[in-house]
């Protein structure tokens, strides 16, 4: 559809295209180069993160991060139920069985008093919890950390969606053993596709990186003793990714800027009850990816608000679909409190993309005020 007004298109503005005029100058187009070391060095440094490789996509980071666990057929791996598919993919990509766990109305991310009665109530120990960070705003890191700690639990953060959230000063994804980054095209930067793997532990992270270029020996000809994956970023990808990297912390002023506006313009109606927008946990910042609401009165349907405001040429989206409610999942175990159920149900994820200004912003506001009087 044409929307005038897209959910969130990427947004260029500093050095990409110069970047990319540089590869073309040193041929190296493909596969790796340069800017593929610059880049994971410069997320490197934002993150404080000691180890960072380079894919590309988000979904290969958490694959990668399963595989080098040695995460496999009939393991339990515990998950965020409300998230994004390719926070899960990688479960399936293992053969292990994915144990959803619910959120709770306070962080909108994994609820963990669930997350307790899931990990002692399973049959047998899961291996690893993949937790995500939705909409950019931070899970209850620190208590989520603790539990996994007691119970012996791999941490994986899904922090596709979390660039330049921060919990307690340190960036999301570099509280687990591993976290996954994406540079989708819908995400606060892109690299036109891409994504990263953090990891605490250097080894694991070479490991990974041997299985990201099709777990080729280091010798003159191909010998291969185990199988890999094809997931390196290619040069001209990481170029564009540097160049947005180096305007990661105005997107998130103007993210949260963005949130502000809405916040603003519908704060008679968050005072009266009518609606609520994602939380942002004490002690976070999160990066506002998108801002996202969900209103307290059944009679205002988001579904309905969503093809209203398509009518006039903007783009706006239900909340993602918790994972535990999806045909695919459908005999899966899950530990649930109907929370996600709840917010799939009553939200909405509006315009949050870097060029809106306050105009767009307010007037999107107003169509979501004559919205809830039509109702
Ligand atoms: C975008 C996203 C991913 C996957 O990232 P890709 O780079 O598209 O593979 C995983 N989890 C969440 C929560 C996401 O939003």
């Amino acid at each position: 559809m044409g929307f005038e007004i897209f959910l969130s298109p990427p947004q260029m503005g500093g050095n990409e295209q110069k970047y990319v005029a540089d590869v073309f100058e040193s041929n190296y187009i493909a596969p790796l180069g340069a800017f593929v070391n610059r880049f994971e060095e410069d997320i490197k440094s934002y993150t404080h993160c000691s180890n960072a490789l380079a894919l590309n996509s988000g979904t290969a980071a958490l694959h990668l991060a399963l595989r080098v666990s040695e995460i496999t057929q009939g393991d339990f791996v515990l998950a965020s139920s409300f998230t994004f598919i390719g926070s899960i993919d990688a479960i399936l990509y293992q053969g292990a069985i994915p144990v959803f766990i619910d959120s709770d109305l306070d962080s909108w991310n994994l609820d963990p008093s669930l997350l307790v009665k899931a990990i002692e109530s399973l049959p047998k120990k899961p291996k690893a919890l993949i937790l995500t960070h939705l909409y950019g705003q931070c899970a209850k890191i620190a208590e989520i950390m603790e539990i996994c700690k007691q119970y012996g639990i791999l941490l994986i953060e899904d922090a596709a969606e979390s660039l330049g959230a921060f919990y307690d000063g340190k960036h999301s994804g570099s509280f687990g053993e591993f976290g996954a980054l994406s540079f989708n095209g819908n995400k606060i930067i892109t690299s036109g596709g891409g994504g990263m793997l953090l990891g605490k532990d250097k080894e694991k992270i070479e490991k990974a990186r041997f299985y990201s270029t099709q777990a080729r020996e280091n010798l003159p000809y191909y010998e291969h003793i185990d199988y890999g994956y094809n997931y390196r970023l290619s040069n001209v990808c990481a170029a564009i990714g540097v160049g947005q990297l180096e305007q990661i912390e105005q997107k998130v002023v103007k993210r949260r800027e963005i949130f502000s506006w809405y916040n603003m313009a519908l704060y008679k109606q968050t005072e009266s009850q009518i609606l609520e927008f994602m939380p942002e946990i004490p002690n976070s910042r999160g990066n506002r990816w998108l801002t996202t609401l969900r209103f307290l009165d059944a009679k205002i349907n988001p579904l309905a608000l969503v093809e209203f405001l398509a009518q006039k040429g903007i783009e706006s989206r239900p909340l993602w679909k918790p994972m535990h409610l999806q045909p695919l999942f459908r005999d899966s175990i899950v530990f649930s409190n109907g929370v996600s159920q709840k917010l799939f149900e009553s939200g909405i994820c509006l315009p949050s993309g870097g060029a809106l200004d306050k105009n767009a912003v307010d007037r999107i506001s107003d169509l979501i005020l004559d919205f809830i009087k039509s109702c």
